[in-house]
């Protein structure tokens, strides 16, 4: 490999990998990204192991290491990709991850023929994406959600409470809520309406029902690495070793049960009844060349307190990362049109770091586990585009979005399919995809007392 002047030699852009589509301008996965994900062959119910994407190439990488393949690294010995989950390879740390993705370069760049001209081998380890069934990437133990942007929290604030948009407390504390492990789904699981209860402003009595005003939230979510031990915090220089990489994550959101419930303890039933996650998660390693020195922040906003302030120049974890969602309903899927946008934006935008939130999470104490998730909240930039969610794309439903059939959303409909995309991309360095999160929304169910 070619020695770059500030980037890791992993990070060179010049590199070209042997596996099909991963040279091309626009491929999510080039051999300079290298995600991680859990995967089975679609239609079968082989045992659940742990794989990365190269171009179109899912890569069993079980089978790499029982061939011998990943000898002389930190990650010799027990084959921890033989596991139907990340986790212990998440718990191994930063070094180990590193030694992995470097390896696994190795294997696939151009020249490279040890799996190549290994029929034998090719034939039991690559796999085409479209015949891998992706699984949830990790067993996770626990799920926080984040409300790190400032342009969101505004526009949600002014909407809840116009006198008081913005709290005191949010350009001091990252802001967040214990969110519900249990029903984190992988992309492509279908999400059902919520029943709950909700309660209409001219109304007298609250009732019991289908959620009518369901929302999508657009948010980029992180795994937890080795972690700490309860009562020992994560210093914020410290944080990026703790953070086993990002994906994307939508966090749907029930807006009517939200607005009856969220006083006094916060989101509850509005927003545990599905959260989907993209099957591949992408190192930070990967990230590094679309890292920026510091997050959003407008003249006046007040500097975060020292242990939120990393002292290591080179650990700064904004991240040049565009976001954006599509909507493709039951009609457009019919007639063969493509997803229409409905937000654009970037996770440049937002007021606190991954390693912000990482590190604030664990300040009093509290143990994170490898494998549990964090999520942003959802990611919203200054313009109307950028606006994440439904609720404030529409404003509050006050400005319908038009598809190309002539339908409108105020909110999503039964059979809406949300999508997800994530990239990096600045002209310099190798385009890093994140994927994508897909869902559609079934019908709630019939029985509502
Ligand atoms: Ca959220």
């Amino acid at each position: 490999m070619t020695a770059h002047k500030t980037l890791d030699p992993t990070n060179d852009p010049a590199l070209r990998s042997w596996i099909d589509g991963a040279n091309d301008a626009h491929a999510d996965f080039p051999i300079q990204n290298i995600p991680f994900g859990v995967f089975r062959r679609a239609g079968t119910k082989e045992i659940a192991r742990c794989c990365t994407a190269v171009g179109g190439t899912v890569i069993d990488l079980s089978a790499l290491h029982e061939s011998g393949l990943f000898e002389g690294s930190l990650i010799a010995g027990q084959n921890v990709f033989a596991l139907p989950t990340l986790n212990e390879f998440m718990a191994m740390g930063r070094p180990a991850w590193r030694s992995a993705r470097e390896r696994i370069i190795e294997l696939f760049l151009e020249g490279s023929s040890k799996v190549r001209d290994h029929a034998a081998l090719r034939e039991r380890a690559l796999v085409p994406l479209a015949r891998a069934e992706m699984l949830l990437p990790a067993e996770i133990g626990d799920y926080t959600d984040f409300y790190a942007s400032v342009h969101h929290a505004t526009n949600v604030g002014s909407m809840f409470r116009p006198d008081n948009p913005l709290l005191p407390n949010y350009k001091h504390v990252p802001i967040g809520y214990h969110g519900r492990a249990s029903s984190v789904v992988v992309s492509g699981s279908p999400v059902r309406r919520p029943l709950g209860q909700t309660k209409a402003d001219d109304a007298a009595a609250p009732s019991f029902g289908p959620s009518r005003l369901l929302d999508h939230e657009l948010e980029v979510g992180f795994f937890v690495g080795p972690g700490n031990r309860l009562g020992e915090p994560i210093d914020i220089d410290a944080a990026p070793d703790h953070i086993f990489g990002v994906c994307l994550v939508n966090d749907w959101s029930a807006r009517d049960i939200q607005k009856w419930e969220y006083q006094p303890l916060g989101p509850f039933l509005a927003k545990n009844f599905a959260t989907t996650v993209s099957p591949w998660i992408v190192t930070l390693d990967a990230l590094r060349p679309y890292r920026l020195p510091g997050p959003y922040r407008a003249e006046g906003d007040p500097a975060p307190l020292a242990y939120l302030t990393p002292t290591l120049k080179d650990e700064a974890w904004a991240i040049d990362l565009t976001l954006e969602v599509l909507i493709a309903s039951v009609k457009m899927r019919e007639k063969g049109l493509a997803p229409a946008r409905v937000s654009i934006g970037s996770f440049r935008d937002m007021f606190w770091t991954i390693t912000q939130m990482l590190t604030h999470h664990a300040s009093n104490g509290c143990n994170l586990r490898p494998g549990d998730l964090m999520a942003s909240g959802t990611v919203s930039g200054t313009t109307k585009e950028s606006r994440g969610c439904m609720l404030e794309r529409t404003w509050r439903g006050s400005e319908p979005i038009a598809l190309p059939t002539g339908e409108s959303r105020k909110f999503l409909e039964d059979g809406d399919e949300v999508i997800i995309r994530g990239w990096c991309e600045n002209g310099t360095a190798r385009r890093i995809g994140l994927g994508e999160c897909r869902g559609v929304v079934t019908p709630a169910p019939t029985s509502s007392r």
